[in-house]
């Protein structure tokens, strides 16, 4: 058996493999990767955060409202009761009043520009709901996609592996024990083809005589640059 080709074979098998890992390695970031959601609920959670402060601002001026209402009514009761007699009280008591309903109206002004501004963040909060459920439901058709992704790449998986069991009953073992070494070291790539007579992992051209030895198929020959096993097919 020509252990280059049989290696070759291997590394075919060892590199489909590898990339099935990384894709699986990227599926599992991609779906703990909520960041479409999570930038929606943080924009949700600072509308809400708004909105509770400006309706705290509008409870207090409708309870300030009320209380001068109330402040306003009791004035308006003793001016017209007739229990105050007295012009300067009666001047005072019609100063008073004409300074409540002055208050009051710049408080309606304000209470009413609040009341606004609290419709508005609502209508802000109940836009950002419709985008997060959106969010929610492309985030899950996402992770539907991947897991299906992953499933079909864990089988792919299995039958390389029994592949490989196979490819690997022709190998002997220092061939093996070079290729492994070199997978380790070469970043996965330990086999690399001969085009144009020259190795297509590193891109040196080959000696006439390596030429000739890599097209044998009796040993291994090493690239002189690379040090990767060439396979010349
Ligand atoms: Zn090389």
């Amino acid at each position: 058996m020509n252990p280059a080709f049989q290696l070759s074979r291997l590394q075919k098998i060892d590199t489909e493999l590898d990339h099935i890992n990384q894709r699986q390695q990227e599926i599992i970031r991609l779906i703990q990767d909520e960041s479409l959601v999570e930038e929606v609920q943080h924009r949700l959670d600072g509308i809400t955060t708004e909105l509770n402060s400006v309706a705290g601002i509008l409870r207090k001026l409708e309870e300030k409202n009320s209380q001068l209402q109330l402040k306003l009514q009791e004035d308006e009761h003793a001016l017209y009761g007739g229990k105050v007699r007295l012009p300067r009280e009666l001047q005072d008591l019609q100063n008073d009043i004409a300074s409540l309903k002055k208050q009051i109206s710049a408080l309606d002004d304000e209470q009413f520009k609040t009341m606004i501004q609290v419709e508005d963040l609502e209508k802000k909060r109940a836009e950002i709901e419709v985008e997060l459920t959106k969010a929610q439901s492309v985030f899950a058709t996402r992770v539907a996609g991947l897991k299906g992704e992953n499933s079909s790449l864990e089988k792919k998986k299995e039958n390389l592996q029994t592949e490989r069991l196979a490819a690997i009953q022709n190998v002997d073992s220092i061939s093996l024990e070079k290729y492994d070494s070199l997978r380790k070291s070469k970043r996965g790539l330990a086999v690399a083809l001969v085009t144009d007579q020259a190795c297509s992992a590193c891109g040196a051209t080959l000696t006439p005589a390596d030429w000739q030895a890599a097209r044998s198929p009796q040993r291994l020959v090493i690239c002189t640059s690379c040090g990767r096993i060439l396979y010349a097919g």
